[in-house]
C-alpha cells in the first residue's frame, strides 16, 4: 500500500509543480498576437507559445518517465530504495548457467528484485520475489546454533 501511495504522492507532485509552471507562464508571458481580429488558440498558431508548450509537455513526459524508474526499483513492500546489487551468475559462463542478473534487496529484507544483466530482446521485465519471514528464519537458525 506504501508503494502505491509514494507512486500517487509523485504523480501529484509532478501535476502541481506542471501546473503551477503553466499558471505561471500564462500569467508572464504576453498572450499571442490576435490575427484580423480572431484569436486562436495558441499552439500551432503562435510559435513562442508553441515551443513554450512543446518543453512543458516534455519536461512532464521525462519527469513522468523518472517518476516510473525510480518505482520500479523501489521495495513492494515499504516503498524505500532497494540496494546491495549483486550479480548472480557469470557472463562467461553464460550459455552453461544461463544469463546472470543483478538481485537488489530490501534493507528491511522484504523482498529481492532480479534484474537481467543483459538484454537480448530489448526490455525484459524485473521479477520481484517477497521474502517472507526471513527475519525470523534469521532467529532461528541463530537459536538452533546457540
Ligand atoms: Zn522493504
Amino acid at each position: 500500500m506504501r508503494y502505491w501511495g509514494i507512486f500517487l504522492l509523485k504523480l501529484g507532485v509532478i501535476y502541481l509543480l506542471i501546473r503551477g509552471l503553466w499558471l505561471a507562464l500564462v500569467a508572464l508571458l504576453p498572450p499571442p498576437a490576435a490575427f484580423l481580429y480572431h484569436h486562436f488558440r495558441p499552439f500551432g498558431h503562435d510559435l513562442r507559445w508553441t515551443v513554450i508548450i512543446l518543453a512543458l509537455f516534455l519536461l512532464a513526459c521525462g519527469l513522468l518517465y523518472l517518476a516510473v524508474w525510480d518505482q520500479t526499483m523501489r521495495c513492494r513492500s515499504c516503498g524505500r530504495r532497494l540496494r546491495m546489487p549483486v550479480l548472480r551468475g557469470s557472463y562467461s559462463k553464460m550459455l552453461q548457467e544461463g544469463r546472470p542478473q543483478f538481485e537488489y534487496i530490501c534493507p528491511f529484507g522484504h523482498g529481492t528484485l532480479s534484474v537481467p544483466g543483459t538484454r537480448f530482446q530489448g526490455r525484459e521485465p524485473s521479477s520481484w520475489r517477497a521474502n517472507k519471514g526471513l527475519w525470523e528464519h534469521l532467529i532461528a537458525a541463530d537459536r538452533r546454533q546457540n
